[in-house]
Order: structure tokens, then C-alpha cells, then sequence
């Protein structure tokens, strides 16, 4: 059996190389990890408040034709927390152990959570080092509850190496910017 008779015209395929990377998500309860994790995976919101119970892993297999190190398909690994420091104490080191990147989430209408992410961000750094972390203020539609202000954002996160965004898991805004992005950091790294 000879090949094909169009074997010869044909493209090789192109064979991706094949990277997995585990991207942790951490805040306080209620500022939207869920929901984004949802968005970023099945492109849906839902307004139900489903509370999350201990970790949570999600997979979404992502292609990058351009990624630092050429075409890669990246296998990412998203787990998903309660936001109960108590949870954090006990389960700091599993949870985070091998994570290439983070992304911590505050809720822009509540600005104690601002505050709150501070503790978790240390908690990453203390276990698996300078990863990249993207610091995301969400619910970004709710435009006049919105009480956190780039200043604050500034003098709580500034002095963290972190790169600050603003989205909206209800609205789909800068979801994929901030889950893409932080995707190829966590390839430029390392
Ligand atoms: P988690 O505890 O951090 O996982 O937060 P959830 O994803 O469970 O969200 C908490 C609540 O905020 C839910 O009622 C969500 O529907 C709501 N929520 C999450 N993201 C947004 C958003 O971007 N905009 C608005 N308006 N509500 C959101
Ligand atoms: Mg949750």
C-alpha cells in the first residue's frame, strides 16, 4: 500500500508544541472568580450565586499561533477556591504547588476586597515564588456602584509587581484579554 495519491501536495500538519500550565484563582468570596472562570470556559454568565466548595479544577485547551515560544497548544488547568481563608491555611501549599500564574480578583464595588486580595497575593508569592499575577477588578458593569478608583488600586497593589485590569464576568469584558494574557506571561516566564 502505497500513500495517498494527495499525499505528496498535502500540508504537513502542524504539530503545536504541547505545554500545560495550572493557573490559580484566589480572593475573597463573592468578587467573582466563578463566574469569570465560567465565562473565560463556556462563554455564559449566570446570575444564580453558586458558592464553591473547597477547589475546583477546569480545563480549556487554548492555541496561541504566536506565543513566546512559537505555536503552542496550551492545556490549562484553571482551579477555582473558596474564598474562606481557612481553607487557604490548611490547603496553601496544594493548591498553589506548581501554579505558573495567578490571577486575583476584587470586586470594584466593594473595596475591601481590595484590601483582602493583598494577603492572598503574599500567600502565592510565599509558596510558589514570582509568578506572573494579574490583579483584575471585576464587575466592572456595575458602573455607578463602582467605589475603587485606580488610585487605590495603585497604593494597595503598586508596590506588589502585579499588572491591574478591569473586567466583567457578566459582560464578557476584558475576560479572555485578562486569561489570554496572562497565559503567554506564563510562557514568557521560565
Ligand atoms: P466567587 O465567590 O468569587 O466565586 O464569586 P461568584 O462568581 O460566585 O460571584 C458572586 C456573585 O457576583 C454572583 O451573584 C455573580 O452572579 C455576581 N457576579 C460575578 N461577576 C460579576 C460581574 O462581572 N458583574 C456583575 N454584575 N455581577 C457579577
Ligand atoms: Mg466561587
Amino acid at each position: 500500500m502505497g500513500p495517498p495519491p494527495d499525499a505528496a501536495t498535502s500540508k504537513a500538519p502542524l504539530h503545536p508544541t504541547i505545554v500545560k500550565k495550572k493557573l490559580c484563582l484566589v480572593g475573597e468570596e463573592g468578587v467573582g472568580k466563578t463566574s469569570l472562570i465560567r465565562r473565560f470556559v463556556t462563554g455564559m454568565f449566570d446570575d444564580a450565586y453558586v458558592r464553591t466548595l473547597g477547589a475546583v479544577a477546569t480545563k480549556r485547551t487554548i492555541d496561541l499561533a504566536d506565543s513566546p515560544l512559537g505555536p503552542v497548544q496550551v492545556d490549562l488547568v484553571i482551579l477555582d477556591i473558596t474564598g474562606k481563608r481557612t481553607f487557604l491555611d490548611l490547603f496553601q501549599e496544594a493548591y498553589f504547588k506548581g501554579a505558573a500564574g495567578v490571577l486575583g480578583v476584587f470586586d470594584l464595588t466593594h473595596r475591601r476586597s481590595l484590601d483582602d486580595l493583598a494577603p492572598w497575593i503574599d500567600g502565592v508569592r510565599e509558596e510558589v515564588g514570582r509568578v506572573p499575577v494579574v490583579a483584575l477588578g471585576n464587575k466592572a458593569d456595575l458602573r455607578e456602584k463602582v467605589e475603587v478608583h485606580e488610585r487605590e488600586i495603585g497604593t494597595v497593589l503598586g508596590s506588589r509587581d502585579v499588572r491591574t485590569m478591569k473586567s466583567s464576568a457578566k459582560t464578557g469584558e476584558n475576560v479572555d484579554d485578562a486569561f489570554l494574557g496572562l497565559t503567554r506571561e506564563m510562557l514568557a516566564a521560565r
